[in-house]
């Protein structure tokens, strides 16, 4: 990922998938406090005190509560010592990598996928097969034949507002998914870190609340609903499989992950500030998916197949004539507009004819002047 923190003059680049630095809340910082004992080496799976607060605060906010009166196999709330915390998502996958395949191992990805978290997996020397997603995510027949077929060390999916397509699974889908997990006894890794960034009803609850006796685990993380450079996530398992993730070296020498950090974030919680500026940034992004939603309709509606998501960072949009939208690319740029072409993340170079476009970055108005800039490209 290149670092940005100015948006450079001159092109208004979609493809940018981080948060405005002017919605950074720096301010908030500056009044928490930072106790001796933040200071010392941790518990192996993180402070404890942030543990109890980043599990209170994922039981209320993740849909958890809401879905209870409709699936009763749904654990009650998220415990303390269901949680690991990292330091962010990528973390949390690199400790997975380590912990859970070896070199030459096989992992089964949605196909497109989160195209860091490829490369991640191609660093740990594992073997990525894409199995096909339908307009409710990573499809469950297809996936059966892929386990059957591969033996894979595990799956790697992304359930709520997927990057790059935006899509969420259903509740029934993601019962499905943690059915097959548990059946054919693979580890499903779910990386959640869009979950709570819903602008509506909340989506359904984190894979990992489905089934005490699945192998599953929630991956989740601060960058998008507080701030990336705090590098801050957790993983919050199902079931017995956190055990050897806690067997880390990493987490054995180092006294855990992130204390000072935890300390922050958990003042900010106890305080309910974190939970005030969260849903502000909804309310934010949700303008941003409107304008941006809006804008691309009016003036390209006819050229483009658009997906709009219901919470997260992406949009998604097709070219309805099954156009290269690289190719479209330098006409963009020329214009001064930019956006993630859809083959980058497809291991299987499918999705030419995409476009993952992100409302984080810039407020309303550059979002419009970029659709005024697309059509002109496009046109
Ligand atoms: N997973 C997904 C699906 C993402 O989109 C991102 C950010 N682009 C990350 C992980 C990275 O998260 P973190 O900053 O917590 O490492």
């Amino acid at each position: 990922m290149t670092y940005q923190i100015t948006k450079p003059r001159g092109i208004i680049d979609l493809g940018v998938g981080q948060p405005d630095p002017q919605l950074l809340p720096a301010a908030l910082f500056q009044s928490s406090g930072v106790q001796r004992q933040d200071l010392a080496y941790g518990e192996e799976a993180g402070d404890r005190r942030f543990r109890t607060l980043l599990a209170e605060f994922l039981s209320q906010d993740t849909g958890l509560t809401q879905s209870l009166s409709t699936h009763a196999a749904l654990q009650q709330g998220i415990e303390a010592e269901q949680l690991l915390i990292t330091t962010g998502s990528s973390n949390a996958l690199d400790l997975i990598c380590s912990r859970y395949a070896r070199p030459g191992d096989t992992v089964l990805v949605e196909d497109p996928t989160y195209f860091i978290a490829l490369n991640q997996f191609a660093e740990h020397g594992l073997k990525v097969v894409a199995v096909p997603m339908d307009e409710h995510g990573l499809c469950v027949a297809a996936l059966e034949l892929a386990l059957q077929q591969h033996r894979p060390a595990f799956i790697y999916t992304v359930p709520s507002y997927h990057n790059p397509t935006g899509i969420t699974q259903p509740e029934s889908r993601r019962q499905a998914l943690v059915a097959l997990a548990k059946r054919y006894q693979c580890l499903l890794v779910a990386d959640e870190v869009y979950q709570c960034l819903y602008f509506d009803a909340a989506p359904p609850p984190p894979l990992a609340c489905f089934d005490p006796e699945a192998p599953v685990l929630s991956i989740g993380s601060f960058s998008k609903i507080l701030a990336p450079g705090l590098r801050l996530g957790w993983i919050q398992a199902s079931s017995e499989v956190l055990p050897r993730l806690l067997q880390s070296a990493l987490l054995k020498s180092g006294g855990g992950l992130a204390p000072v950090t935890s300390a922050l974030v958990a003042s900010l919680m106890a305080r309910g500030e974190f939970q005030r500026f969260l849903t502000d940034l909804r309310r934010t992004l949700r303008a941003r998916r409107d304008r941006l939603h809006h804008s691309l309709q009016a003036r390209l509606g006819a050229q483009l197949d658009i997906n709009c998501p219901d919470g997260g960072y992406f949009l998604w949009a097709t070219l309805r004539d099954g156009g290269d939208a690289s190719e479209s690319l330098s006409a963009a740029r020329r214009e001064g507009v930019s956006f993630l072409a859809g083959q980058r993340f497809s291991v299987n170079d499918r999705f030419t004819a995409s476009m993952r476009l992100c409302f984080a970055w810039y407020d309303e108005d550059e979002l419009d002047e970029a659709c005024v800039r697309l059509a002109r490209a496009l046109g």
